[in-house]
């Protein structure tokens, strides 16, 4: 089987905007399965001569911070349980939330290795941009443009080095 990247992070920040760019033309699967699974969608990548399937989490609009906060919280839960590396995507624009310090509290705790993707830096080589997110303590956090497509190869990069 195909190791497994899965993007966690709070609703809004990019994750399936990052997802369809990785996946390309690459059909993804969705997953029909009852229960908890049904709002992840499976698809799959190649980089650096390396195959992996990548899962984009959080698919179901919540409403109220409350239930948003449960659903980021499972998602997350489920990526630690079956993801190798997890993209750990957070929002320049918005800066670092408690939500964020939250997901990674548990990403912490799993020991999986993670990156943090700050996406919506639009505008390259603006460091403070990234700045405040070296303090979740994955390491370099990574530039990316969902919407400018920049920043992605090197994410990659740093995903596939870790699988
Ligand atoms: P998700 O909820 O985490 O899956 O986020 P989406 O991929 O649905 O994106 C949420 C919103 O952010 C959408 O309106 C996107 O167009 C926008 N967005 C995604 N990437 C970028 C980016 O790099 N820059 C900016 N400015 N907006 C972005
Ligand atoms: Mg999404």
């Amino acid at each position: 089987a195909r190791p497994v990247i899965a993007i966690v992070g709070r609703p809004n920040v990019g994750k399936s905007t990052i997802f369809n760019r990785v996946i390309g033309d690459r059909l993804a699967i969705v997953e029909d399965k009852p229960g908890v699974t049904r709002d992840r969608i499976y698809g799959t990548g190649e980089w650096n001569g390396k195959s992996f399937s990548i899962v984009d989490t959080g698919g179901i609009e919540l409403d109220g911070e409350d239930e948003i906060m449960k659903s980021v919280r499972m998602q997350a839960e489920l990526a630690v349980e079956e993801a190798d590396v997890i993209i750990f995507m957070v929002d320049a624009k918005t800066g670092l939330t408690l939500a964020d310090e939250e997901v990674a509290q548990m990403l912490f705790r799993s020991r999986k290795p993670v990156v943090v993707a700050v996406n919506k830096v639009d505008n390259q080589g603006r460091m403070e941009d990234i700045y405040e997110f070296f303090g979740l303590g994955f390491g370099s956090p990574i530039a990316i443009s969902g919407s400018h497509g920049t920043g992605i190869g090197d994410l990659l990069d740093e995903a596939v080095s870790k699988l």
